[in-house]
């Protein structure tokens, strides 16, 4: 039986493909609009899930990461582009930082325009969390982008279309331009080939790439949505851009097992952490900050550091690890004032603290409900999480992309900002690299950036490229293989996941996590890793590569979930490449080389790497940093 005649194949023709609906893709998808109108062009949002509830704001959020409040005098570019920089070791793009941190107000006042609650003092000044953070009621957050970024495409009339539902599995090339992608529906039996001017990937970072804490009853619960499956990375990597910083994971320490929300407690209530016995680790390992200088001596200390000093703890067995959130409420309340006022104030903090989760995560609610915490009275275990792929927020993996003409040096700059170096492909959000601290805010407004440099290469490149029906026929071939494979091989053994000639994604998921924690330094292993190690789990990574040929689907449900580790797998592999290159450890609480445990001055600068799809052969380089500040 052929099973990919049951599937009807839909051809779309558009100028601009934006593929993702998350912050990015709805920033991108609202900017493109407007560019789009004046020139009749065509714009089209393709998304796995349903615009409304999709991506990492899915659930709601309880603080926008990333306002500079430049209007207020509140802070200054320069100042923030110090701060990211410092975060990520010196490892940063200023020209992306600063091109993004410059139009991300004008971004934040259009979501309050669209409804969202931003908390207010009262003289009507947003109140901040930290620095660059203001606290929001954000559990319809995307609900509210979403609706924007749909109203701007219903402007266009037959114009403007979204897709949703529709996974994306491949890029399509023609010479040395990226022209539209592959992808098939959830829900019917239809293959998609979308034809476009120029191509915009915004589909997030990745998730379930190494072993998560949570595993059994637990699985699933992870810090990064489990739905982000590396699809960014495979695609920009598969169309044969050059990437960046693939080494520069993310580990966040967060409340231990639902994964809830840190900075509240550490920013907003000033809360502390300490080990066991009462010890603020910050202080009582402060020397150790020396080693991992300038970075290390600066004011707030990089997040991998704090990891870092969390982390030397637990491997002298001091663990557990707590948030003081009773320590915290009773500081906060101690300056209250008399009995009532105390009162009153604890009664504020109660809600405030429970509405963070409520907000966000509220698998921390029920789990604080569950175990009899009371913030006020009990301390909260944290814990540092598996390691994930996000560049918006701590992490810098992604596509190396064009700058701003104004403020990007040659080096940095070879056509439209925010295009890869593919002719055609356009990254934002967490599918660009080197440009951390974006956010939630910054992803969208990168996502405007990029759309609008994309129309614009529609109007430069006004024809529309063709697609050979014979790569069509093939790609239809490929996407939908583990079909065939199981209803070849089905009636083999009796039951369905256990079949010697294939393999079900879900396995396929657990030998990959298995070899990235045990190689690649997960949990497991402490977040360490050396050349060795390294290599030995390059070995069993070939042979996991050998073994997707053989992924086998039961259904739609299950194909996506085969695509998604085959996104996973180049992730991963990119990831172990990069890592094994950069001869230094430059990010401690990320993860440590333990056969080249220090930090290295020749070492400050870019590690780039790009798969080409002619020969299949992987090329790392160093690039040189640019400092602008
Ligand atoms: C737990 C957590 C907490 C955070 N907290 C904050 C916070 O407090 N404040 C803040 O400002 N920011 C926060 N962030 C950061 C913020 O969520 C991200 O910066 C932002 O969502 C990144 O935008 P994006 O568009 O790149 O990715 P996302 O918003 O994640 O969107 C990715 C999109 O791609 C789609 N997609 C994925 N794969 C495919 C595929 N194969 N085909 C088609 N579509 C696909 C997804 O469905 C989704 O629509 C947090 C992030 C996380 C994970």
């Amino acid at each position: 039986m052929d099973i990919i005649e049951n599937f009807e194949t839909v051809e779309v023709t558009t100028d601009l493909l934006i593929l993702g609906g998350g912050m990015a893709a709805c920033g991108a998808a609202f900017e493109a609009a407007h560019w789009a109108k004046l020139n009749n062009l065509k714009v089209t949002i393709v998304d796995k899930a349903v615009l409304d509830r999709s991506g990492a704001v899915a659930m709601g959020l309880s603080a926008i990461n990333l306002y500079i409040g430049l209007k207020d005098g509140k802070n200054t570019l320069k100042d923030f582009v110090k701060y990211v920089k410092n975060d990520l070791m010196g490892i940063v793009r200023d020209d992306l930082v600063a091109n993004i941190a410059r139009h991300v107000d004008s971004s934040v006042h259009l979501f309050e325009k669209w409804g969202l609650p931003i908390w207010k003092d009262e003289n009507g000044n947003y109140i901040n969390e930290g620095q660059w953070q203001i606290m929001i009621n954000g559990e319809s957050y995307k609900p509210i982008v979403a609706e924007a970024a749909k109203n701007a495409l219903k402007e266009l009339g037959k114009n403007g279309s979204y897709y949703e539902r529709v996974f994306i599995t491949e890029p399509i090339l023609e010479d040395d331009r990226c022209v539209g992608a592959a992808g098939f529906s959830l829900r019917e039996n239809k293959f998609y080939i979308f034809r476009a001017k120029t191509v915009l990937a915004a589909m997030g970072g990745a998730a379930h790439i190494f072993r998560p804490r949570s595993t059994g009853e637990g699985l699933g619960r992870t810090w990064y949505p489990p739905f982000n499956s590396g699809a960014s990375a495979y695609f920009t990597i598969k169309a044969g851009a050059e990437m960046t910083c693939q080494e520069v994971r993310f580990v966040p320490v967060r409340f231990k097992d639902a994964y809830g929300p840190v900075g509240a407690w550490f920013l907003l209530f000033n809360s502390i952490a300490t080990n066991a016995y009462g010890e603020n680790y910050m202080q009582t390992r402060s020397s150790e900050l020396k080693k991992w200088g300038p970075y290390g001596l600066t004011n707030p200390t990089p997040a991998n550091l704090r990891n870092y000093l969390m982390m030397l703890e637990v491997m002298e067995g001091k663990s557990p690890i707590y948030m003081r959130t009773e320590e915290a409420i009773k500081k906060i309340i101690s300056r209250a004032g008399d009995e009532k006022a105390a009162k009153k104030k604890l009664k504020e903090l109660e809600s405030e603290t429970w509405e963070d989760f409520l907000d966000m995560t509220i698998s921390q609610a029920l789990l604080w409900a569950s175990t009899n915490i009371m913030p006020e009275e009990k301390p909260s275990e944290i814990v540092a999480c598996e390691p994930y792929f996000i560049s918006s927020h701590s992490g810098a993996s992604g596509a190396w992309i064009s700058g701003p003409e104004d403020l990007s040096p040659p080096e940095y700059q070879w056509g439209y900002p925010h295009m890869t170096t593919i002719k055609g492909l356009f990254a934002a959000g967490d599918a660009s690299g080197a440009s951390s601290h974006k956010f939630s805010s910054g992803s969208f407004t990168e996502g405007r950036i990029a759309a609008k440099a994309a129309i614009s290469f529609c109007a430069d490149y006004p024809d529309m490229p063709n697609i050979n029906p014979e790569k069509i026929r093939e790609l239809k071939k490929e996407v939908f293989k583990p079909l065939e494979t199981f209803q070849i091989h089905k009636n083999y053994s009796n039951d369905p996941d256990i079949n010697p000639n294939f393999i079900k994604p879900k396995m396929f998921m657990f030998r990959l996590q298995k070899i990235m924690d045990e190689y690649a330094g997960g949990v497991s292993s402490f977040f360490r890793t050396s050349k060795p190690l390294l290599e030995k789990g390059f070995e069993f990574l070939n042979f996991l590569r050998e073994d997707s040929q053989k992924l086998a689907a039961e259904n739609l449900h299950e194909l996506m979930r085969c695509w998604e580790n085959i996104h996973r797998l180049w992730q991963a592999e990119s990831h172990i490449r990069t890592i094994l290159f950069r001869e230094e450890t430059r990010w401690p609480g990320y993860y440590f080389r333990t056969d080249f445990p220090k930090i290295k001055e020749e070492w400050k600068c870019f590690v780039n790497c790009r798969w080409d799809p002619e020969t299949g052969e992987w090329k790392m380089m160093k690039k040189e940093i640019i400092d602008l500040v």
